[in-house]
């Protein structure tokens, strides 16, 4: 399977990239993760990308083109792979079908705005593994630490009110476009993702055809 997940900020696109991974048994590939992660090792890419996500803007197209074309060639890609967080413009996923990577399925999470912003003042990233949580809907076992690696677990610098708001516009001018995009390929699938994460999960295993 070679699945792309869509939807808003804070739509649960990686706690069901990761439920999805586990599934599935194939690698989730989220740019945005990568992008904190050059950011932390203060990489070329890292320095240039920071402003960019701390202001809730897009970092440039060729060079998040090329991040997912050298991770896509990667061997554990072979078998599948779940992109979160690409492609954001209707340029990333022209550079993708041009790159010869055919997608099986979109599934689009669907959350309204209202929602996304309460939503996002609650979630939690791991700093080491960036495995998401949320304090109210998704607790790690153990206060403030991650359930896989023993991670702390921190606020996402962009998660803060005015960034947000950046992130849900940017989102509406040029990554929902990309909806009819992949409709014309009729290849996407539409779930809700407003309510309880179980609800959601049922959702994307029925919007995927897969078994709950
Ligand atoms: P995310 O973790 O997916 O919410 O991404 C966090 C931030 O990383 C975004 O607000 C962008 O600044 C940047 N980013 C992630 N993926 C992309 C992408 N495909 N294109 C451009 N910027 C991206």
């Amino acid at each position: 399977m070679r699945l792309i997940l869509m939807g808003p900020p804070g739509a649960g696109k990686g706690t069901q990239g990761e439920l999805l991974e586990k599934k599935l048994g194939i690698s989730t590939i989220s740019t945005g993760l990568m992008l904190r992660t050059a950011i932390k090792e203060q990489t070329e890419v890292g320095k240039l990308a920071e402003q960019y996500i701390n202001d809730g803007k897009l970092v440039p197209d060729d060079v998040i083109v090329a991040i997912v074309k050298e991770r896509l060639s990667q061997p554990d890609c072979e078998k599948g792979f779940i992109l979160d967080g690409f492609p954001r413009t209707t340029a990333q996923a022209e550079a993708l079908d041009a790159a010869g990577v055919t997608i099986d399925k979109v599934l689009l999470l669907e959350v309204d705005d209202s929602k996304i912003v309460e939503r996002l003042s609650s979630r939690r990233e791991c700093s080491k593994c960036g495995t998401p949580y949320n304090i109210i809907s998704k607790k790690p076992e153990k206060e403030g630490i991650c359930d896989n690696c023993g991670g702390e677990l921190i606020c996402r610098k962009d998660d803060v009110p005015e960034t947000i708001q950046n992130r849900l516009n940017v989102y509406h001018e040029q990554t929902e476009p990309i909806k009819e995009f992949y409709q014309a390929k009729g290849i996407l699938a539409v779930a809700q993702g407003e309510e309880e994460l179980a609800d959601t999960t049922a959702n994307v295993a029925k919007a995927l055809g897969l078994g709950v």
